[in-house]
């Protein structure tokens, strides 16, 4: 699958690992999909934009991606899965970002959301429309009740929000205190904290309890992302992100000889 890596793991976000965006309207940039492979030590969030994706893992879940739906997988001490797509033509579009979990979570069982577009609110504002993923979204200009998306636990806390700003809109949010906020524009040229973003680029913010968000002359849309830091030691191996070497150790044998979805 052709992806643009927009955070890697070396940049240490933490608790962000990585996030990739996929858009293309060449099946040959992601007929190949993502067949069967582990996990362990993290959470995976997968949002699609556009296409088709059938999700399918160890423990029998099984989840149509469509347009406006997320997959929030938390792998704990370990998930086997595919994301392949069922389509051979068109666009297929989204983002998936890879969450830290802090040591005490990483050895949980699996957990498997599959949220349906439906299961997303979508808050409607003056010049603005939010999608609420994750986390709670407080409106503070324009002001307006804050709404909480459907995930919302864990020790990161995560926010996860799909900002889609018309012509010439500013939008004023409240961000928590000591997490670590990221904004991607995707589509237009919006600013963001003051500073002028391209499509593609990505704001790294300082601590604030607040955050605005502005459209130029078009529309925008900004992917907005924050999460408590975990200050633990990462140690990242492919699929494995675990707390030091002799972790990421036992789970490639744990792999290997077929424990790493066994039970606790
Ligand atoms: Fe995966």
């Amino acid at each position: 699958m052709r992806l643009t890596r927009v955070i890697s793991p070396e940049q240490g976000l933490d608790p962000f690992l990585l996030l990739d965006e996929f858009d293309s309207s060449s099946a040959g940039d992601y007929i190949a999909g993502f067949p069967s492979h582990p996990h362990r030590g993290f959470e995976t969030v997968t949002y699609m934009l556009d296409g088709h994706m059938l999700h399918e893992d160890h423990l029998g879940n099984r989840g149509d991606l469509t347009p406006g739906a997320v997959q929030w997988m938390t792998a704990g001490r370990g998930i086997i899965h595919s994301e392949m797509p069922r389509q051979a033509a068109g666009r297929m579009r989204g983002f998936q970002l890879w969450i830290n979990l802090a040591a005490k979570e990483k050895m949980q069982a699996a957990r498997y959301r599959d949220l349906v577009p439906a299961e997303i609110p979508e808050v409607a504002l003056e010049g603005s429309r939010v999608r609420v993923v994750a986390g709670g979204f407080e409106p503070l200009a324009p002001r307006a009740a804050a709404v909480k998306g459907p995930v919302g636990d864990g020790t990161t806390a995560p926010l996860y929000l799909d900002a889609n700003l018309d012509a010439g809109a500013t939008l004023t949010i409240a961000t928590p205190p000591g997490h670590r906020v990221l904004a991607y524009a995707f589509e237009g040229a919006p600013t963001v904290a003051g500073r002028a973003l391209a499509k593609g680029q990505l704001a790294i913010l300082g601590d604030g309890s607040s955050l605005v968000l502005s459209a130029g002359a078009t529309a925008a849309r900004v992917l907005v992302i924050g999460g408590k830091p975990l200050g633990e030691r990462v140690v990242h191996y492919g699929p494995f992100v675990m707390n030091s070497e002799a972790e990421i150790r036992q789970a490639i044998s744990d792999y290997q000889s077929g424990k790493l979805t066994a039970a606790a």
